[in-house]
């Protein structure tokens, strides 16, 4: 068995798409990032690589590389499960919470969690998303980001 935790934070801004684990949420504003900034994707990845021990996204998706410029996170995805299933892993769970106080995500989970798990080709009750606002308070509170939090389990 190997446990792996992720946590990543993307900032809110105007003219960008906001996606989150794959689908495009109709929103007044967007994530800032090199890829698509889909910050859950990102933090399940960083999960699945802190389980078997290869560092984090930025190592292997570096965003000063054109290469990911504007990438569908779910492609980073992909080529992070081939590294766990090259070594001989499966995935037990995922589990994950998105910080965001608005949109409201709830009608999104199951379409969220059929992508992540038609990547990793796992059967959709293995990966469980929650999301949550933050009351309000701090940084996520005032709009000004979406953060996710995963951990994951692999045998
Ligand atoms: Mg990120």
């Amino acid at each position: 068995m190997r446990i792996g935790m992720g946590y990543d934070i993307h900032r809110l801004v105007t003219g960008r798409k906001l996606i989150l684990g794959g689908v495009t949420i109709p929103y007044k504003k967007g994530l800032l990032g090199h890829s698509d900034a889909d910050v859950l994707v990102h933090a399940l990845c960083d999960a699945l690589l802190g389980a078997i021990g290869l560092g984090d996204i930025g190592t292997h998706f570096p965003d000063t590389s054109s290469e990911f410029k504007d990438i569908s996170s779910m492609i980073i995805l992909s080529r992070t499960w081939d590294m766990v299933w090259d070594r001989g892993f499966s995935l037990e769970n995922a589990d994950a919470t998105i910080l965001a106080e608005q949109p409201k995500l709830a009608q999104y989970r199951t379409a969220m969690r059929q992508n992540i798990a038609g990547v990793m080709n796992v059967a959709p009750h293995c990966i469980n998303i929650k999301a949550t606002t933050t009351e309000k308070l701090g940084m996520f509170g005032r709009g000004e980001g979406v953060g996710a939090m995963c951990v994951v389990l692999l045998s």
